[in-house]
């Protein structure tokens, strides 16, 4: 087996993450067979990749038992692994409605290693800076992760829509530790969406009008610091947008206390807090919008 630098040790041996959006393979479109950095064994093949805008590569076929599945122990993720030699992959994830199979492994670049088709002439695919992601992420917090969730989910172009903790310093952390206000973490939304049918700014502007940028201490009667306003951007041109907004609605003499930082692990929340108040059949208690742009 390969030897493993440190950083791959601590995602193939010690089940780490690597950062969203940082792996080789993220933006990788060639054509041809992903295997494991460890041992070689075939894993993916390159038809089987897609866009998902969630920062790692995803896939939503394994070559035929090539990949083993284990329920994570807290119960809510179920960890893939290199069925030959145990190394950790990443997560295999269901029901998001990606493409027909309905299947998101979500892969760790360095879990794995590529071997290109020897049939395809080298210089025929795009090149990852040429050929734009079909999907992009934004993420947002402002308040009550469950209102967030409802009013941005009904925007044109929102594909998939997710409650979750981000910004803080503990691994994978409950809503009771969150709500402790001892982890860091804010309660945000993870929105992928399709950039053809709305763009960044759009998607921003109604975070600015479904909640109350101006408010330092929370968000309407929740109070704390989980509670308070964010944008975590996942690329220099959503930073940019965020700034651009935020100089405009102070222009409008508002005093904006939303903060802009860059998206670091984004933790999905629980189940029961997921598409909540679609499945209640109830409006939200905390978010309204309000027109703040023309
Ligand atoms: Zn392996």
């Amino acid at each position: 087996m390969k030897k493993l630098t440190p950083q791959e040790e601590q995602i193939i041996l010690h089940k780490g993450t690597e950062a969203p959006f940082s792996g080789k393979f993220y933006r990788h479109h060639q054509k041809g067979i992903y295997i494991c950095r460890q041992c070689g064994a075939p894993l993916y093949r390159s038809e089987n990749k897609f866009d998902s805008g969630c920062g790692w590569p995803s896939f939503d076929e394994e070559i035929k038992d090539a990949v083993k599945r284990t329920p994570d122990p807290d119960g809510l993720r179920t960890e893939i692994s290199c069925a030959h030699c145990g190394g950790h992959l990443g997560h295999v994830f269901s029901g998001e409605g990606f493409t027909a199979k309905n299947t998101r492994h979500c892969v760790n670049s360095l879990s794995l290693d590529f071997v290109a088709d020897q049939t395809v002439p080298s210089g025929t695919e795009p090149s990852c800076a040429q050929k734009t992601p079909a999907l992009q992420t934004a993420v947002f917090a402002g308040g009550c992760f469950w209102g967030v969730e409802h009013l941005m989910a009904q925007q044109n172009g929102v594909k998939a829509i997710q409650c979750g903790y981000t910004g803080g310093h503990l691994a994978n952390p409950t809503y009771e530790q969150v709500c402790s206000g001892k982890t860091g973490h804010y309660e945000a939304v993870r929105i992928v969406f399709d950039p053809k049918l709305v763009s960044y700014e759009t998607l921003a502007k109604l975070f600015f009008e479904i909640h109350d940028p101006t408010q330092a201490d929370g968000q309407g009667p929740d109070i704390g610091a989980q509670y308070r306003s964010v944008i975590f951007y996942t690329n220099d041109e959503q930073k940019q947008t965020a700034q651009k907004l935020i100089g405009i609605l102070k222009s409008k003499g508002l005093n904006v206390k939303t903060k802009v930082l860059p998206l670091q692990d984004f933790w999905p929340a629980e189940e029961y807090h997921q598409h909540y108040y679609q499945r209640k059949g109830t409006q939200p208690y905390c978010h309204r919008r309000v027109k703040r742009f023309d």
